[in-house]
């Protein structure tokens, strides 16, 4: 274990404090104690223990120590990218329109199911590493762009490499993401064979690496009814349920994730109020997407506010894909939180750290407190707050090595 040192000469300390739901610690020229890669103590500088007067310190210079963001939904690893198909949108050709001559998902699929593990984990690590760069420290990353069992299985690989090679991740298993073209719409088919065939298999493959399994649930993608078969399907093999709900149209989303005890229910752009009271009273997290919101032009933005009064633990992610929300900038999602989901500054962050990272079952993750994983940014701003103010700035932060 690596000795204690103090991290030391910080303008302040911004934290969600883990005991309480929406409390935010903001401490003025703070210290924090450090040892094996955790906090031992944080607080006042003029409070620190007499235990860790003598420790060797580590210089803030001066900045704002905050705990990392974490990504709570990302589509990682795919294939080709869609800019073309962005830049006919914005000539005026509906997506109904690319996706009848075979673009949208379909042409992402077919570059995914042409990607080797090396160029997917290429891919990973380039995008891994601008995350890091803004912020992110831990993320969550879905299969889904295979769409068969031998593209979805080199996706998983990847994503172990990934892993193995120090990222962290959870990894989620959405071979459900859309029905594929040679299915000709036969939802129930594909679910019955994802449910019954592919979800075992995957697992059979690489035991251990996913962690979760996510459906689209959506009007004229999978039914409740088939999200359910093959969320408790996943649940057999011990992965838990992440679901993708009520994004285009009202569903039931919400309350199949309630129902089932999912960690998560993410977009909730069409939530109920029912499905909002049953994922309170389920724990269930609503993971809110807003750059994808942004990014398609919709104005349907999630009801973050009646989450919050109904009890729930709202998280904020990137939704990163190359479909409708190409962003690796937690800045924006944070931003977004503020001015268009109307949450308060200390709300949109904690979304995007202790309640992004509960959503992931990570109790070390996404505040400072004693116990905490010392993943800490330093920001060299006048005050946190300015991260949304600025709005169009690109800041970075430093990173503590503890
Ligand atoms: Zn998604």
């Amino acid at each position: 274990m690596s000795e204690c040192r103090v991290l030391t000469n910080l303008k302040g300390l911004l934290s969600p404090d883990p005991r309480a739901a929406w409390a935010v610690d903001r401490i003025p020229d703070a210290a924090l104690a450090l040892e094996g890669g955790r906090v031992l103590w944080m607080g006042r500088r003029t409070d620190l223990p007499a235990a860790f007067a003598g420790a060797p310190t580590l210089d803030g210079g001066g900045a704002w120590a905050c705990p990392g963001f974490v990504d709570p939904h990302t589509h990682l690893l795919f294939g080709g990218d869609r800019s073309g198909e962005f830049n006919r949108r914005l000539h005026g050709v509906p997506y109904a329109q690319v996706a009848a001559e075979g673009g949208g998902i379909r042409e992402t699929v077919r570059a995914t199911r042409l990607a080797t593990v090396d160029q997917l984990v290429a891919d990973g690590e380039a995008r891994l590493r601008t995350l890091r760069d803004r912020g992110v420290v831990h993320l969550e990353a879905k299969t889904g762009y295979g769409l068969e069992l031998e593209a979805e299985a080199r996706l998983l690989e990847a994503y172990g490499r990934l892993r193995a090679a120090g990222w962290s991740l959870d990894i989620t298993l959405l071979p459900a993401h859309d029905i594929p073209a040679e299915f000709g719409g036969d939802a129930e088919g594909y679910a019955a064979l994802v449910a019954d065939e592919w979800l075992p298999e995957l697992v059979r493959r690489q035991p251990g690496v996913a962690r979760y399994a996510d459906v689209f649930v959506e009007t004229g993608v999978f039914s409740v009814a088939q999200g359910r078969r093959i969320f408790e399907a996943g649940q057999r093999l011990g992965l838990q349920p992440r679901v993708h709900a009520d994004e285009l149209s009202w569903t039931g989303g919400a309350e199949l994730a309630a129902e089932l005890g999912a960690a998560s229910a993410d977009h909730l752009m069409f939530c109920s109020e029912q499905g909002m009271r049953a994922m309170a009273a389920a724990r269930v997290r609503p993971v809110l997407l807003p750059a994808t919101t942004l990014f398609l032009g919709m104005r349907d933005w999630a009801p973050a506010r009646a989450m919050i009064g109904a009890g729930c633990e709202v998280a904020l992610a990137s939704d990163f894909n190359p479909g409708s929300s190409p962003c690796l900038d937690p800045l924006l999602v944070l931003r977004l939180g503020c001015l268009q989901l109307r949450m308060t500054f200390e709300e949109a962050f904690t979304a995007l750290t202790l309640h992004a990272a509960r959503s992931l079952g990570r109790e070390d993750l996404g505040h400072l407190h004693p116990g905490a994983k010392a993943d800490i940014l330093l920001w060299d701003l006048g005050d946190p707050l300015e991260l949304v103010y600025w709005v169009g700035e690109a800041f970075r932060p430093r990173f503590v090595r503890a």
